[in-house]
């Protein structure tokens, strides 16, 4: 009985399918910064990770980067007022940023994104935001003030998520809608960290920003 049951394990484990197989397994947390000078060393690519509290944001890069608690650092107490960075690879991070409810965008950017955000904004290694946007809401033109605050050279990806709540027509309409207000400036798919739903293609996507050299970042 023993037996078998070591057999059926290692069968399992040899059957597991490669989209379990983590694509960032070296992923590990840098720092929280509350200063720029503290931000880690300007060479490289990073992403950066936004959304309104509650929007999903932890769940995705936890599902993106498939580390089950990886995002959980950026809710300890103290921190979540700080931009924390991960790394991913050498030279390739993701930075989450502070959570909030951006209601008012431009007041936002005035006084609750202080300089530490402006900061981020203009690093050389910035190479773009993923935006992560509660489904149910959708992107409401507040959203619109993000795609205002990044610089020219910097993708914006949408991340509609938690997915599963929405049964199919009202998931495409939801992403149908998002088109017009992304004015072809920045892309956006459905996500559902819970199902699994869209992954594979923001893996895709971060993958092949981080890869980009500065060279091709505004292509
Ligand atoms: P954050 O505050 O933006 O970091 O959001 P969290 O990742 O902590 O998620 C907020 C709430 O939404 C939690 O109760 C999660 O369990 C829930 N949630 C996150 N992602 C999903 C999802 O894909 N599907 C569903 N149904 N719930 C989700």
């Amino acid at each position: 009985m023993r037996g078998r049951r070591i057999v059926h394990y290692r069968r399992a484990s040899a059957l597991l399918p490669l989209e379990h197989v983590s694509r960032f397994h070296q992923a590990r947390f840098l720092i929280s910064a509350a200063a720029p000078a503290q931000f880690p060393p300007d060479v490289g690519a990073e992403v950066a990770f936004v959304g309104r509290s509650n929007s999903g944001k932890s769940s995705a890069i936890n599902a993106i980067v498939q580390r089950r608690a990886l995002a959980r650092t950026s809710k300890t107490p103290g921190r979540t007022r700080l931009l924390n960075f991960f790394e991913l690879a050498p030279l390739r991070r993701l930075v989450d940023m502070p959570g909030y409810g951006y209601a008012n965008v431009p007041q936002v950017e005035r006084r609750a994104w202080p300089p530490l955000i402006d900061a981020l904004r203009t690093r050389t290694s910035l190479r773009g935001l993923f935006v992560i946007v509660d489904s149910r809401r959708g992107l409401t033109p507040a959203d619109e003030g993000l795609l205002a605050w990044v610089l020219p050279g910097h993708r914006v990806h949408v991340l509609l998520s938690k997915a599963d709540k929405l049964n199919h027509g009202e998931a495409a309409a939801v992403l149908r809608a998002a088109a017009p207000m992304l004015s072809g400036r920045a892309t956006a798919q459905l996500f559902s960290a819970l199902k699994g739903t869209g992954v594979a293609q923001a893996q895709d996507t971060l993958e092949a920003w981080l890869a980009c050299s500065i060279i091709e970042k505004g292509s």
